[in-house]
């Protein structure tokens, strides 16, 4: 019957088709492209960045663009397929050096703010899902600790967080409150010996697999935002992956579920006693996101400048024995001068 197609056991279409075949290697179906996987050096300091950079922010920089180059870049492009989280590349990326950021002290790296935006900028050049992956572990999760925790939990979180042997989320976003996040609806009810926390957070990072979950929740009393420190398997806490991603797949953004979740009083965050506070957080954060485009912008720029510069090359050696010949034989029909030169020029 016209139109029906009928399949084999195998997976073998009786019209003469294959299914379910595996891809052709790339070096055979497109020999020209070079995949994503072997990362291509550096073609350019675009903006001529490295000169305002001092030579320990040089020498930190070149480190992430090396081991991003030669340790994750290899492993990204099946993760990226599957939409999963590569666990393998953790201690590849503790080994960055850069979990905390600016943070001083507690294990933490002690960057200057330059050098925590250009080594964010290198891990999205190579990989945008990792540089989401650290932003929000690091500039998110760990800042607000740094900025907004006790004593007690600073010691207590940032040392493992800075070290990736745990890894941390922060959860503001709801499925109703987004841009508008200072109306958001989770609430902290005080119970005796800490609080219960329900409602429900959207997209969160990392929050599949976090151990640290940082829940920025409305105090059921005063009405103010208070930030508060969940552990993973917390009774009453479910974190689901959001699927069909287009983008940033290997990110494991997460809807949670609150359900009187109990968090006991030496996690809640003393700093955090209004919107204000979280602004302080994101002041930080959102110029580390402003890097991340930066960085993407330097990849797809060597991966195209890997891709048309034998193109270019071949097209300029063809130009220049042109125009030798040119020069050798005037009447030879190919004009040396400059087309804007040329009376036919309009
Ligand atoms: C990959 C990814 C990772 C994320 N990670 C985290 C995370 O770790 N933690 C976390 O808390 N959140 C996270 N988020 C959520 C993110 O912060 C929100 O997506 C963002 O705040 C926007 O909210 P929304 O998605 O609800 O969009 P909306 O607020 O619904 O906005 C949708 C569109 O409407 C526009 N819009 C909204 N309000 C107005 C207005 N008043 N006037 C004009 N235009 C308007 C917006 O600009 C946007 O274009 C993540 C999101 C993504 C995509």
């Amino acid at each position: 019957m016209a139109g029906k197609r009928v399949t084999g056991r195998d997976g073998q279409d009786e019209g003469g088709a294959k299914a379910g075949l595996p891809a052709m290697d790339i070096s055979l179906a497109f020999p020209q492209a070079t995949p994503a996987s072997i990362f291509p050096p550096s073609a350019s300091d675009y903006y001529q960045s490295d000169d305002l950079l001092t030579s320990e922010e040089r020498s930190i920089r070149m480190k992430v663009r090396g081991i991003m180059e030669k340790e994750i870049a290899p492993i990204m492009s099946a993760y990226w397929e599957k939409a999963e989280f590569p666990f393998n590349a953790i201690p590849k990326l503790a080994s960055l050096g850069v979990a905390g950021g600016t943070i001083k002290g507690y294990g933490c790296p002690g960057l200057s703010i330059t050098a925590s935006a250009v080594t964010m900028s290198e891990i999205a050049r190579v990989d945008a899902s990792c540089s989401t992956f650290i932003l929000v572990h690091s500039s998110l999760a760990m800042v607000t600790i740094a900025l907004c925790g006790s004593e007690a939990q600073k010691q207590k979180y940032l040392p493992s967080l800075a070290q990736l042997t745990t890894v941390g989320c922060w959860a503001l976003t709801e499925p109703n409150y987004g841009s508008d996040a200072s109306s958001l609806r989770t609430i902290a009810t005080k119970a005796p010996g800490g609080w219960h926390i329900d409602g429900q957070k959207r997209w969160i990072g990392n929050s599949t697999f976090a151990d640290v979950l940082v829940v920025l929740a409305r105090n059921a009393d005063t009405q103010q935002l208070n930030g508060f420190i969940v552990r993973k398997g917390a009774p009453g806490l479910k974190a689901t992956k959001i699927e069909n991603k287009i983008g940033l797949r290997m990110v494991q953004n997460g809807d949670i579920v609150l359900n009187k979740v109990f968090v006991p009083d030496e996690d809640r965050l003393p700093g955090i006693n209004s919107f204000q506070d979280i602004s302080k957080v994101l002041a930080i954060s959102r110029i580390m996101v402003a890097w991340q485009p930066v960085g993407i912008s330097m990849g797809v720029f060597d991966m195209c400048h890997r891709y048309v510069a034998p193109y270019v090359l071949t097209l300029l050696s063809s130009q220049v024995s042109e125009r030798k010949e040119a020069v050798r034989s005037p009447s030879g029909g190919v004009s040396a001068e400059p087309r804007e030169a040329r009376p036919d020029a309009r």
